[in-house]
């Protein structure tokens, strides 16, 4: 036997038993120095609060917003415009870390960076640019993104919010439903369809609109029994008259607020496992602790079982996740790819984090474990940003070359 094999076979493991992959290796210095940074940044800030956050229903959205601003945590995969400018697989490793704290804390950081923020920041002139971005990245402007309405989610198509010219101005009318941050933002991001008689007449357009502006309310949505520590609203547009210019010149059609969501859905095929994670390390630490049967959970074999499968599909979803960031860094990934993703990821983390409910008995049931807290936002995670079967659409209209949808 060599001397190098004899070391591997007598290796005592991995340091974190979670990654049993050793998937930590294949990140550069700088990616591991920002999952580390941002993993504290929750421990500190977010875990010790957020049971309480989630109970009430409300989380500081403000304070939050700017702590991850100092941390350029906020468009931090955008470049310019005083946005950290740092690589796909940095950004989803922070919404990895994020998630493990709590969804509704992710979806503020996804929200704000990769829909209002990439908006922007991909479709937006020059002046809007600088006019919203480098304040939007320190979370002193905080941003939300409506697409959805209430009789329109799947299919945003189908929307009904027009936007008129009259004269050289715009006129919104309409609605959006299921708009996080809505109520606490200064800025949205509304996609309305032009008027069928003027310039662009029928197409999905882009409007950059202060929440400030006369004929716009958002109104909370209350009573969420998921992503309790976010703020979710309603925006109604009452004849809301904007400038030329807060139309998003570059978006024309409904691709544009399509690439925005590709943008988001890519921080969700990690951050889901940030939520799995949590719920894994929590049930393994009990199943460690807890007596039945005059011994601990953890030597159960059905526990085993259970565990064993779940550290597997953590970790097949890391790798999906660390494929699809490494090739949006070489600028090859295509959306269906973060279909694929995103599909498998929330599902099995919704799966694992109900998985671990069970083996925390009528404990997982409790507050002052993070397990259904989890399970109950991967309920919206799984439904927002293009719902399951949108997805198995989106791979089935690649694989058969049919749509599908309708
Ligand atoms: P529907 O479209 O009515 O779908 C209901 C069910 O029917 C789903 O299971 C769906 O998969 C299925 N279905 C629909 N069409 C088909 C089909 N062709 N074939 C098979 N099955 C189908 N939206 C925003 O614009 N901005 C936000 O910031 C935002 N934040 C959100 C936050 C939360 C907490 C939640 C819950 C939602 C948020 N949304 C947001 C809205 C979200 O994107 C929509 O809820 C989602 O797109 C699904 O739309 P829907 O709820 O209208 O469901």
């Amino acid at each position: 036997m060599t001397e190098r094999s004899a070391a591997a076979r007598t290796t005592t493991g991995p340091a974190d038993p979670l990654d049993l992959l050793e998937l930590g290796g294949s990140l550069s210095d700088e990616e591991r120095q920002i999952r580390d940074v941002v993993r504290r940044l929750v421990d500190d800030r977010v875990r010790p609060h957020v049971a309480a956050w989630y109970e009430d229903g409300r989380a500081p959205v403000r304070e939050l917003a700017t702590e991850f601003g100092k941390l350029g945590l906020l468009g931090m995969h955008l470049t310019g415009y005083g946005c950290a400018g740092s690589s796909a697989v940095a950004y989803g490793l922070a919404c990895q870390e994020l998630e493990a704290g709590d969804s509704g804390i992710r979806s503020l950081v996804s929200v704000q960076g990769s829909l209002a923020m990439y908006a922007i920041w991909r479709y937006g002139s020059e002046e809007q640019k600088h006019r919203w971005l480098p304040s939007m990245a320190t979370g002193a402007a905080i941003g939300c993104f409506g697409l959805t309405e209430a009789d329109h989610g799947s299919d945003p198509a189908g929307m009904v919010t027009r936007a008129r010219r009259d004269g050289s101005d715009w006129v919104l009318t309409g609605g959006k439903m299921w708009i996080t941050n809505a109520p606490v933002a200064d800025v949205a991001v509304v996609w309305a369809r032009a008027a069928a008689d003027g310039d662009d007449a029928g197409r999905v357009l882009g409007f950059v609109v202060p929440m400030d502006a006369p004929g716009v309310t958002a109104r909370e949505i209350r009573r969420k029994l998921s992503l309790r520590a976010s703020s979710t609203g309603e925006i109604v547009l009452d004849d809301v008259r904007l400038p030329a210019d807060a139309r998003l010149p570059e978006a024309v059609g409904l691709k544009a607020p399509l690439s925005c969501l590709t943008e988001a859905r890519h921080g969700i095929v990690w951050g889901a496992l940030g939520a799995a994670r949590d719920c894994l390390a929590t049930a393994l630490t009990y199943a460690g602790t807890r007596h039945q049967f005059g011994r601990p959970l953890a030597g159960f074999q059905l526990t085993q079982a259970k565990l064993a499968d779940m550290v597997l599909e953590l970790q097949k979803g890391q790798l999906l996740a660390l494929h699809l960031g490494r090739l949006a860094d070489r600028g090859a990934l295509r959306s269906e790819q973060v279909s694929m993703g995103k599909l498998n990821n929330v599902r099995e983390a919704l799966t694992i984090a109900r998985q671990c409910r069970t083996i925390l008995g009528a404990n997982g049931v409790s507050g002052e474990y993070p397990v259904l807290r989890h399970a109950n936002n991967l309920e919206s995670v799984l439904t927002y940003e293009g719902t399951s079967e949108v997805h198995q659409l989106i791979i089935g209209q690649r694989l058969t070359g049919v749509n599908a949808f309708g």
